[in-house]
Parts: C-alpha cells; sequence; structure tokens
C-alpha cells in the first residue's frame, strides 16, 4: 500500500508504522505516531495490518515484536476527530460490510471490522510477537498489547481502560477476565484505575519489567532466543496455548461482551444523542476524561 522499501536495510516504511529487521530471524513493528502518542486511526490500523503480513509471510521471520514510538506505547483509539479518509479508502479484511448503513448497523460493522476482528486477526498470527511496552497504554491500547504472547513493559509503564467511565464495558477485544483473572478484571474495570507494570506483572499481564534503558535490549534478546527454535515448533507451542485460552471460552466471550458493548453504545445513542454517556457522568468523572484525552493530544 503505502510502504516504501528500503533494500539494503530490508525495512519497510508505512505512513504510521515502520518495519525493521533488527536481527536475524525477528522483525520488529513500530506503531509510529509519537506526536499523538501513537493513536490508532484507520491508518495506522490498516498499516499495522499489512505490516503484521509481512512479517507473517516472510519465511525468514520467526518472531515479531510490536513496539511503540516516543514515551508512550499507546494513548488508545484515535479520537482526535482529524481523520481524513474513510474506511472505504483501505481494503478490509472483514466480510461483514455495510460500515456505512445508519442506525447501528454501520457502528457495529466498522467496529467489528477495526477492533474486534483485526485484533484477533493479529493475535491468530501462529509466529510467536512480543509487546516491549514503555508509558502509557489506554483502553484501544490494551487490545494492542494483548493482541502479543509475550509483554515486555518498561517500569515506567501503567495501564488503564477508561472505557467504563464513557458508560462501556471494556475495551472491544474484551481479555480482561484473560489478562488479569476475574477480580482483578473486575476491580480494575468498575474502578476505572491505572495498574503500574509491577501490579500488572502480577496479576499475569506482564512477563517482565525492566528499566527504561534495558526495555528495547531485553525484548530483542529475548525475540533472538526465542527464533533459535525451529518456526514450526514455535507456531505449535503458540497454538496450543491459544487453544488452551479459547477453550476457557476467550473468543465467545469476546463476542458475547462486544454484543453488550454494542447495547451500551446504542442504550447512550437513544437517551442522550452520543455513542458514549457524555453528559450523563458525574463531574468527577467528566474531569478524569478531559485529563486521559489530554495524553493523546500532541506534544508541541
Ligand atoms: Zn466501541
Amino acid at each position: 500500500m503505502n510502504e516504501m522499501t528500503d533494500a539494503a536495510a530490508g525495512s519497510l516504511s508505512f505512513e504510521q508504522v515502520l518495519f525493521e529487521r533488527p536481527a536475524p530471524k525477528v522483525a520488529r513493528i513500530t506503531l509510529n505516531r509519537p506526536q499523538m502518542k501513537n493513536a490508532q486511526g484507520l491508518q495506522m490500523t490498516y498499516d499495522l495490518n499489512e505490516a503484521f503480513d509481512v512479517a507473517a509471510h516472510d519465511d525468514d521471520i520467526s518472531v515479531i515484536i510490536l513496539a511503540g514510538a516516543g514515551s508512550d506505547f499507546n494513548a488508545g483509539h484515535d479520537l482526535s476527530g482529524t481523520e481524513t479518509k474513510e474506511l472505504s479508502d483501505f481494503r478490509t479484511v472483514g466480510t461483514w460490510g455495510q460500515f456505512g448503513a445508519e442506525g447501528r448497523e454501520g457502528e457495529y460493522g466498522r467496529e467489528k471490522e477495526i477492533y474486534l476482528e483485526m485484533t484477533e486477526r493479529w493475535r491468530n498470527i501462529p509466529k510467536p510477537v512480543i509487546a516491549q511496552v514503555q508509558g502509557k497504554v489506554i483502553s484501544g491500547g490494551l487490545m494492542l498489547v494483548w493482541l502479543a504472547d509475550l509483554v515486555v513493559a518498561s517500569d515506567d509503564s501503567k495501564f488503564l481502560d477508561n472505557t467504563p467511565d464513557m458508560g462501556i464495558n471494556g475495551a472491544e477485544f474484551f481479555n480482561h477476565p484473560y489478562e488479569l483473572g476475574i477480580r482483578k478484571a473486575k476491580e480494575w474495570l468498575f474502578m476505572t484505575e491505572w495498574i503500574s507494570a509491577e501490579e500488572a506483572k502480577r496479576a499475569g499481564m506482564v512477563n517482565r519489567v525492566v528499566p527504561p534503558a534495558e526495555l528495547e535490549a531485553t525484548t530483542l534478546k529475548m525475540a533472538a532466543r526465542i527464533a533459535e527454535k525451529p518456526l514450526f515448533t514455535l507456531k505449535a507451542i503458540k497454538e496450543s496455548v491459544n487453544n488452551a485460552q479459547d477453550l476457557m471460552g476467550r473468543r465467545e466471550n469476546n463476542k458475547f461482551t462486544f454484543a453488550l458493548h454494542h447495547l451500551l453504545h446504542s442504550h447512550f445513542q437513544h437517551i442522550s444523542g452520543y455513542p458514549i454517556a457524555i453528559d450523563r457522568l458525574s463531574p468527577k468523572i467528566q474531569e478524569r476524561i478531559r485529563s486521559s484525552a489530554k495524553t493523546q493530544k500532541a506534544e508541541e
């Protein structure tokens, strides 16, 4: 699509994503929109999809690192309203369609394509994926962490799903109970609080916590060690563990939760005219939302 090839380095660059080969058999895909805290809009979504496909189809790559440029891994979905392209400008991966339909039909199809099924697609890439995480990770950003098999986080990283503050039951790819355990997932969503890298590690959501200066090297070292194994073996391990998680109901629960997610969007649309509960919130919650929205704004 928009990629340019640097033949000498074997790297590709997309509009909002970088693709490098930092070591033999290792690809590093970097969300590259640091001025927007890597907020994920349509361009980044389809750049990322293309980059994952390149890595998945390249027989010389065994492990994929997913990193974020700048101070924060990901501030979530791009809610800035500055996007100029439409969904129809991209080659969509699902077959649901009807993205422009009226009522909930269009929005349901849209979120199903770009959030639920796209994240599921990336989660199911058979090669090991390691998320290299620093700074803030908010709501939709969690989905980009959770699609990975391993998570290496710098000790300055922290995690928040603030969609319950907007009346919604959680980010669209609902891995919360599988990442944090049942009680912690409930506490985190009901309370809508940040959790630190260490807390996330204790809950099982993060594998290793390292000082920021060691984040890149630690991740690359792990990737290189994993890449020594036969790719077939790695794929079999990933499928075996992912299948165990799916037998715990992850995928079915995700579909169920996505339907409730859209019931809530519809409910708030019906009573307030917006798909999130903007004017139905307590002043305290409104202030919290304003301060987390600032996180996504450009750093001048
Ligand atoms: Zn939504």
